[in-house]
């Protein structure tokens, strides 16, 4: 109970406004370390609480250990302008009977509000990287005083080359203060050697990698032969489903507008969120999301990185995403703190191999699903299909044509591998398969949502 941890009366009457009774594992287990005083590094699963985890022991502190006169107090880093919004309301709930107040700080708002917003010397500062660097490069923030830095969604801003914005901050800011550093995953390259600059003697609280399953979301696959069969799939999905809020991820920008202007045309309430969008759209759409006047989001990656909208239940991988990590993230948006959710993708020839990776990657065989009126021509891999009892000779067939598309699907997929390497280390290579887990032999017939 939150009521047995050690926290100021402040908080406990905004946990329980809050109706937040039980803490999650990464908050009951990370709480009483971090209030005293300990560099953490975290690996913890999308949506296991993590964010109070570390806004309750450092507003904590902040109540408890009185310095008016000092410059700002606690700064939380994140990659996305979205994530700092959502961490900067998480503060305002559980800040709400305090006094304390918190500076939101990203790229695509005024920079000169933004420098008068430090002037009023908010306790908490929550920042993207790039944006609080510019700051400190203008002498506008002085984090001489800092009691808590911390380093959320670390392997994302790592990912998205914020490595050196990073360490720069954490060289301008006071040798003495207690970091707390929390990422899905370690594994990220270069991470280490940031924990090993950043951090002191950290305390590790592995609860959980990326790959870990998770356990409350049912991860299905439909076949497609291609987009315009995919497109089929989805709205078809899209009405079957019982779903209260949906979020449709595309590889690409032009495809999510694509898709949101087609979603929108059948009648469903949908909006896009991706990378290209001013500020005020992106925050306007999320609005709409999170009010329930739209109930479907279509987003690229980037874009809706850790986001955490209420009641998503249905994620759909229009593409398959590019690695198991970023599938994590993606289906992450739903079964949040234990609820129950649901994440189809569609799997085109050419992104099987990649979908199997990511099966050996999680260490698990997604459910295989037909939607009836919809079965397309293509059917796997030959070696799947091969494994049937009888094999006819339209079997043979069938085997020796789609063992040409998988092996062009090898191609396909080595050459996306190949592209992603070259455009630097923003992006991770697909995931590398860990154990030969045997694949399923068949695909099983599609079974109704219980
Ligand atoms: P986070 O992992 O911090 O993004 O949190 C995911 C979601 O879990 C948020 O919507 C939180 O409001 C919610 N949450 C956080 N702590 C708890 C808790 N102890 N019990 C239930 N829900 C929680």
């Amino acid at each position: 109970m939150f009521s047995e941890l050690p926290l100021h009366n402040c908080l406990q009457k905004s946990l329980a406004k809050l109706g937040l009774e039980e803490p999650t594992e990464v908050q009951l287990r990370g709480i009483p370390l971090a209030l005293e005083g300990k560099d953490l590094l975290i690996s913890a699963e999308t949506g296991s609480g993590k964010t109070a985890a570390y806004l309750l022991p450092m507003l904590h502190r902040f109540l408890e250990l009185d310095a008016p006169k000092s410059a700002t107090r606690g700064l939380v880093l994140l990659p996305t302008r979205e994530l700092a919004r959502q961490v900067f309301k998480h503060f305002t709930l559980l800040a709400e009977f305090s006094q304390l107040k918190a500076g939101l700080i990203t790229g695509g708002e005024d920079f000169k509000y933004q420098r008068s917003l430090i002037r009023k010397n908010p306790e908490l500062i929550i920042a993207t990287p790039g944006r609080l660097l510019e700051h400190l490069s203008h002498n506008n923030i002085d984090l001489s005083d800092l009691e808590v830095l911390v380093l959320d969604e670390a392997d994302r801003m790592l990912d998205m080359g914020f490595s050196e914005d990073v360490l720069k901050i954490a060289e301008g800011s006071r040798p003495e203060r207690q970091t707390l550093l929390l990422s899905a995953t370690l594994k990220t390259r270069g991470l280490m050697t940031v924990v090993k600059k950043v951090l002191r003697e950290p305390t590790q609280l592995l609860l959980s990698g990326a790959r870990d399953q998770h356990t409350s979301i049912r991860q299905q696959i439909v076949l497609a032969d291609d987009v315009a069969h995919k497109q089929k799939l989805l709205f078809r999905l899209l009405e079957l489903e019982t779903y209260n809020k949906a979020i449709v991820f595309s590889n690409t920008k032009v495809q999510a507008d694509r898709l949101s202007g087609l979603i929108r045309y059948h009648k469903f309430r949908a909006g896009v969120l991706h990378g290209d969008m001013e500020q005020d759209d992106r925050n306007r759409v999320m609005d709409l999301m999170r009010r329930d006047q739209i109930s479907i989001l279509v987003a690229t990656d980037v874009a809706a990185r850790g986001l955490d909208i209420a009641g998503v239940d249905l994620v759909v991988n229009f593409d398959m995403p590019r690695s198991g990590d970023e599938h994590v993230h993606r289906i992450g948006r739903t079964g949040r703190a234990g609820e129950s959710g649901l994440a189809i993708s569609l799997i085109a020839a050419s992104e099987w191999n990649l979908m199997s990776s990511i099966e050996r990657y999680l260490r698990m065989e997604f459910e295989r699903r037909d939607v009836p009126g919809l079965e397309g021509k293509y059917k796997g891999p030959a070696k799947l299909k091969a494994s049937g009892k009888a094999a006819g000779k339209r079997k043979e067939l069938g085997r020796k044509k789609s063992a040409k598309s998988d092996s062009e699907s090898v191609k396909k997929t080595k050459l996306r591998h190949r592209d992603q390497k070259q455009v630097g280390n923003r992006r991770k290579p697909s995931a590398a398969p860990v154990e030969k887990g045997a694949l399923g032999d068949g695909l099983a017939p599609f079974k109704k949502r219980s």
